[in-house]
């Protein structure tokens, strides 16, 4: 989704788990300093919150967590070895079956069973499509630049950072500077460029790595630029999202679904932007894997038939009047929402509760998932509703799905650019009488007045609102001409009687036209998955006292391998029947590992922990085994050739690990079986 300027950290509020060592000075603006909206938003912006960094620091328990994922290679920073690139980086074999499970879950979730369209559209997209969706002029944000190395910075980036600071660090700050530095925090979102190169210069922010002085701000357009073929002549993008793709193609795709309204469309793809200065990990890259549904839907009919589905789900919302009021966000039942009005309509509800239930389950804590609607000046002018679910990570409160009702934008800016119609119909039963305005300009008496300016004029006076069109009806023919300002020409011109005819005229129409609005639901994977990783990550004690053991707790469904087997010692007919159970796994679709190394039980229970295996199979005996759960460490004992049904029946989420703990007799694990140390 294009907005013009992107905001999706400025809300990162203090952790109720982490107390900063000096509390932000989140005061009101004086009442003369409109807007303190955001401001509020920063002081409301605290849910309950659970699990998760316990009594760490936040940046202890982001560097216990980071730390973790590099090391056991979930992802790393791409091109290491020549230094890296910020904002690059490379899933490892973990982060990768991570990725795929929650790619699978979201087609099963979404696409599946809505019944979506799926495509795949080039990455390489020509000018012209970015021309018309606004891309190439707007999508930019404010840069600066060290007047002496180039070094580049984000503007607003650094009068946060140097506005955040002088809050949390500066003791001696009088309260009206404290204020003043809350302000600009409130507003940053808000400031041309022109007002933050003032504040830069006020309050003599330089380049944080060199101290040298900085360049005006401009904007930086965040496309990767390129050319199509070998000419040079054809430019193009590396697109910065996978929607412009879906757009192009709504003619055929409504074809395609046998010309009936509602539709969805839905791609998985990568995007790029050339962000400025990439802080924050995977948060925020240069490459992202973006999945975006378009869902196309009668303006004049937002109402949706499986509303009902998930309408009695309550969860945390912050609805703009609330951000505005400084109240906190509040749990509400999504059908009071929409009958309420809090929410524009049922089908923009109807996707925020299958995010909901999208994020949930992939293991998203639903404590730190908050549903926050734009609030006026962050949404485009076309944009009829705007909320983003933000999930609240050690960086804060992070939007890592957008759901907007972007109403008849996009395709009207591909329709008009292209001249191909991008239109829905609605067919009559009953063929309807309805009255049109019909507007004549006479291209003749056009044409000897205005001669060049002809076809301005005409074109102007073909776009008159039905208002306008009356007034000037009105008017020519009480007067007999009348003033007439067209744009394109820039001035005024004057319409005479003989000019243009205004008639009301009785159609039967047998249809209806129009542009059907688009609700787009767009995920950011990488983010996802990030939050997911920190909401899963604890850490329990070891064998000695200050030994910390990492726990990823993925629910089945995301965990990267969903089981382990161990031959508990080094037996010839121990591996053996640690091969029979592998070959029974792998014929149930099971993904596992064989770790046949001598280490103790132990360590190998440690290791599987620490990338969130959920079942670990030891084999202590030829005719049954012991099944170990991650998390409670609970041990059951189960028949050799029974065991791949259990483990499929606990990993398909068939059953809990509750239900199969009743069904198995309990195996008592000796303490030596726990003793595990880390790599
Ligand atoms: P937007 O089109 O800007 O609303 O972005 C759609 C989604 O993409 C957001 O909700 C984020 O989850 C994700 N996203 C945007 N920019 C980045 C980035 N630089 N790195 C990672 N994810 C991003």
């Amino acid at each position: 989704m294009l907005v013009l300027r992107r905001v999706s950290f400025l809300l990162s509020s203090p952790s109720p788990r982490a107390p900063l060592a000096k509390p932000l000075l989140l005061l009101r603006p004086p009442q003369t300093l409109a807007p303190t909206a955001r401001q509020l938003v920063a002081m409301a912006a605290s849910v309950p919150s659970a699990g998760g960094a316990g009594t760490m620091s936040r940046d202890a328990f982001r560097a216990a967590v980071t730390n973790t994922l590099e090391r056991r290679l979930f992802f790393v920073p791409s091109f290491k070895i020549y230094g890296g690139v910020a904002g690059l980086y490379d899933y490892g074999p973990p982060g990768c079956a991570v990725k795929a499970n929650v790619l699978a879950f979201w087609r099963q979730h979404f696409v599946l069973e809505e019944g979506m369209l799926e495509v795949d559209c080039p990455c390489v997209t020509p000018e012209v499509v970015l021309k018309a969706s606004g891309h190439v002029d707007k999508f930019t944000d404010l840069m600066v630049k060290d007047e002496k190395t180039g070094n580049c910075y984000r503007a607003d980036h650094l009068l946060k950072d140097f506005c955040k600071d002088k809050l949390e660090k500066d003791h001696t700050l009088s309260p009206e500077m404290a204020e003043e530095y809350n302000r600009v925090l409130a507003i940053l979102d808000d400031l041309t460029a022109e007002q933050l190169g003032a504040k830069i210069r006020e309050y003599k922010i330089v380049a944080p790595d060199t101290k040298n002085s900085l360049s005006d701000p401009y904007p930086f357009n965040l496309m990767f630029q390129t050319s199509i073929g070998p000419s040079g002549l054809s430019p193009g993008y590396m697109r910065p999202e996978t929607a412009q793709g879906i757009f192009v193609n709504f003619k055929d795709l409504y074809y395609y679904n046998g010309n009936k309204l509602p539709f969805a469309a839905a791609q998985i793809g990568q995007a790029f932007r050339n962000e400025i200065s990439p802080r924050q990990g995977l948060l925020r890259v240069r490459e992202f894997t973006l999945a975006e549904i378009e869902h196309f839907v009668d303006p004049e009919d937002k109402s949706h038939p499986k509303f009902g589905d998930v309408s009695d789900l309550e969860f945390w919302m912050f609805p703009r009047e609330d951000q505005m009021a400084g109240r906190s966000a509040t749990r509400l039942k999504l059908g009071n929402s929409i009958s309420e009005g809090t929410v524009n309509n049922e089908t923009l509800g109807y996707f925020i509760g299958r995010v909901y239930l999208f994020l949930t389950q992939l293991g998203i804590d639903k404590d730190r998932l908050r549903f926050r609607q734009h609030l006026p000046n962050e949404m485009a002018h076309y944009a009829a509703d705007c909320w983003d679910a933000e999930i609240e990570c050690s960086y804060g409160w992070i939007e890592c799905v957008g759901i907007a009702d972007r109403s008849a934008y996009d395709l009207r800016a591909h329709s008009d650019k292209s001249g191909e119609k991008l239109e829905a119909h609605e067919k009559f039963a009953e063929p309807r009488e309805v009255e049109k305005l019909v507007i004549t300009p006479s291209k003749k008496e056009l044409g000897l007045a205005f001669k060049g300016n002809q076809k301005l004029v005409v074109e102007s006076l073909e776009a008159m609102t039905e208002t306008e069109a009356l007034d000037m009806k009105a008017a020519l023919e009480s007067r007999g001409e009348v003033e007439f300002k067209v744009c394109t020409l820039g001035k005024n011109v004057t319409i005479k009687k003989n000019m243009v005819s205004i008639n009301i005229e009785k159609k039967k129409e047998h249809q209806r036209k129009f542009t059907p609005s688009v609700i787009e639901p767009s995920f950011g994977i990488g983010r996802i998955i990030y939050c997911l990783f920190e909401h899963c990550f604890y850490q329990r004690p070891g064998k000695t006292e200050d030994e910390q053991l990492n726990v990823f707790r993925f629910p089945p469904l995301v965990a990267p391998i969903k089981c382990t087997v161990f031959p508990l010692v080094k037996l010839e007919k121990f591996e053996a029947v640690a091969k029979k159970i592998s070959k029974a796994l792998t014929a149930a679709g099971i993904s596992h590992i064989i770790d046949m190394t001598g280490n103790t039980i132990g360590k190998r229970y440690a290791r599987t922990d620490e990338i969130g295996v959920p079942l670990a199979i030891t084999v202590d005996h030829t005719t049954s085994v012991t099944v170990r759960d991650r998390d409670s460490k609970d041990q059951i004992r189960v028949d050799v050739d029974e065991v791949a049904s259990v483990v499929k029946e606990v990993t398909d989420g068939q059953s809990t690990w509750a239900d199969i703990m009743w069904r198995y007799p309990a195996h008592t694990a000796s303490a030596a079986d726990e003793d595990g140390a880390q790599p």
